[in-house]
Parts: C-alpha cells; sequence; structure tokens
C-alpha cells in the first residue's frame, strides 16, 4: 500500500468512527479506497468495506470524502441474474444522489470537472442521517458528498460490481452490455 493509500484509509476510518459505524481491526485492513483509474480521488472515488456479500443479499459500507462523487453507472440484469437494487441510508454528512427522473432545477452537485458530460442524471435527492433511498435495477445513478464528507450504508441484493456499467468509457471493459 502507498503513503496516500495509508493516509486515505486512515481518514476513511475516522469519518467511520465519527458516524459512528464501529469497526473491527480485520474489518478496517479490507476497506477499500478506489479512484476509478482516474487518478484524481478528491474529485471521483469512493472508499467502501462489505459486511457481507453472497448470493442473495449484501452490505457494504461507502465513505465519500468532501465533494467527492462516485461514477455515474447502473446494475443491469445479466442474462437471468436480475441486476443489483440498492437501499442507500446516510449515516452522517450529507449526500447528492442523482438518479434517472425528472431532472432537478440548480441541482447543487457539481460532476468532477473536466468529466461533465459523463453525468446525465439529474433528479436530485438530498439525504441526511436517517434518508435513504432505493435505486431499483439498470437505473442510472450517482452521489456526491456535501462539505463534511458522507458515510452511507448500502443493503442490496448480490454485489457484482464488474457487471456495472458505467458513462466513463475506460470502466467498461468487462461489462456484457453497454
Ligand atoms: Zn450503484
Amino acid at each position: 500500500m502507498q503513503d496516500n493509500e495509508r493516509e486515505n484509509v486512515r481518514k476513511v476510518i475516522e469519518y467511520f468512527n465519527r458516524s459512528g459505524v464501529v469497526l473491527t481491526e480485520e474489518e478496517k485492513k479490507r476497506i477499500i479506497v478506489a479512484d476509478y483509474g482516474w487518478g484524481k480521488f478528491e474529485l471521483l472515488g469512493a472508499s467502501y468495506l462489505d459486511f457481507v456479500n453472497n448470493e442473495r443479499y449484501s452490505v457494504r459500507e461507502i465513505v465519500l470524502f468532501p465533494g467527492q462523487s462516485t461514477s455515474e453507472h447502473c446494475h443491469p440484469s445479466i442474462g437471468q441474474l436480475l441486476g443489483k437494487t440498492e437501499t442507500a441510508r446516510c449515516q452522517y454528512g450529507t449526500i447528492y444522489a442523482y438518479m434517472e427522473g425528472e431532472p432537478t432545477s440548480n441541482p447543487k452537485g457539481k460532476p468532477p470537472e473536466g468529466l461533465e458530460k459523463f453525468y446525465t442524471v439529474w433528479h436530485e435527492i438530498v439525504m441526511k442521517p436517517g434518508d435513504q433511498l432505493t435505486v431499483p435495477t439498470g437505473t442510472r445513478h450517482w452521489y456526491q458528498a456535501g462539505d463534511e464528507g458522507a458515510v452511507f450504508i448500502e443493503y442490496a441484493s448480490t454485489l457484482r460490481d464488474e457487471y456495472d456499467v458505467h458513462n466513463l468509457p475506460w470502466l467498461n471493459d468487462n461489462c456484457v452490455e453497454k
């Protein structure tokens, strides 16, 4: 692990502490810090830890740093396998969630600079601790944290990240459909 990655993991643990999420030492070692291959982690990225992922369901904890965005993506069905349905519940900070639907005028979120054209869904839902949102199978969505960063838990059907369809072209190598 590189120094900056180690530093980011340390910050992620701080956010979990602040949000009241309790992690074991073993879980702290499994935190994943992902920059989606763009190299500007402070703008585009997400950190997460999977508590459970089996053939029927999953639970993932996610940290977004202040102003950080995920990529816009969806979870399509693959053959007989129904794509992931996810429920995101805010535990700390503010989350600006965007999904397909009536575009919100003057949305609060801003795509990472230079990647604007890859952000296409603008129906905004603002989530504070205790608010939750369900994203149906195959619906495009992305998340951005407010100024204090955000911690949220995601209850979902089985995680199959390798089948996620992203708008960012370099993330789609493994996708079976576009
Ligand atoms: Zn998703």
